[in-house]
């Protein structure tokens, strides 16, 4: 038995081979105030999370709706949301399931965009005879245009890899303070079904919830490549 799941098992059980994960300090197996579904989303929502959680503890206190895994309630446009990135000021609006892939797309074109009018930029300050002051101010302008720019290659990078890996920022920044989320080590990505799939399901609109997986496939995600699983691309 792997340390992973003898570390795993002081904060859960097991049920019909499932592993359980306490929500908010609560053995779901306690029977905790298991409440029967009210409605159909509501059993949807508690297939998704392992036998024996409790709905009471994936209900939003603000929307009073049951949350599957990786919804979140969004303060800035008063909603939960499937998924939930992160709240982006600059476009006034949630980055979540259906618009992962279009806010991936845009830092992606500001990025090309940046290049491209650095290029255009240097071209200028090279070629063009001009005055003093004018290269001061083009200067200057290339000094600001360089900092954006290694912002958002930055942030295109770190959002690539949240695609891929099948995470998002808020699951990043936030995975202790995630209930079903703290007890799994950082190197495991609980969503990642491949780099292929991840892909497949972000840019080709195939928008599932996610179930939380249960302790073997944990387990399986967690072991260390070897040089077969590279052989066989494992994380593909
Ligand atoms: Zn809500
Ligand atoms: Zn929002």
């Amino acid at each position: 038995m792997s340390l992973l799941f003898k570390r795993r098992q002081q904060h859960g059980s097991r049920i019909n081979g499932s592993f359980v994960i306490n929500v908010e300090g609560e053995s779901a197996s306690s029977g905790g105030g298991r409440r029967t579904p009210s409605s159909s989303w509501g059993k949807l929502v508690l297939d998704l999370y392992p036998p024996g959680t409790s709905l009471r503890n994936l209900t939003c206190g603000y929307c009073h709706v049951e949350q599957p895994p990786r919804a979140k309630h969004c303060h800035d446009c008063d909603r939960c949301v499937l998924q939930f990135d992160h709240h982006c000021v600059w476009l006034g609006t949630c980055v979540g399931q259906k618009n992962h892939c279009k806010f991936w797309w845009y830092i992606c074109e500001e990025s090309a965009l940046c290049i491209w009018t650095l290029i255009m930029y240097i071209d200028y300050l090279t070629n063009v005879a001009k005055p003093w002051w004018k290269n001061a101010i083009i200067i200057l302008l290339l000094v600001v245009l360089v900092i954006s720019m290694i912002f958002v290659l930055l942030l295109l990078l770190f959002h690539s890899y949240l695609i891929l890996t099948n995470q998002s920022t808020y699951e990043l920044v936030r995975r202790k303070r995630i209930p079903y989320m703290r007890n799994i080590p950082e190197r495991v990505h609980p969503f990642s079904r491949g780099i292929k799939r991840n892909l497949h399901n972000v840019c080709c609109g195939n928008h599932t919830l996610d179930s939380l997986p249960t302790a073997f496939e944990l387990e399986d995600r967690a072991r260390p490549y070897t040089c077969l699983d590279m052989l066989k691309c494992r994380c593909c």
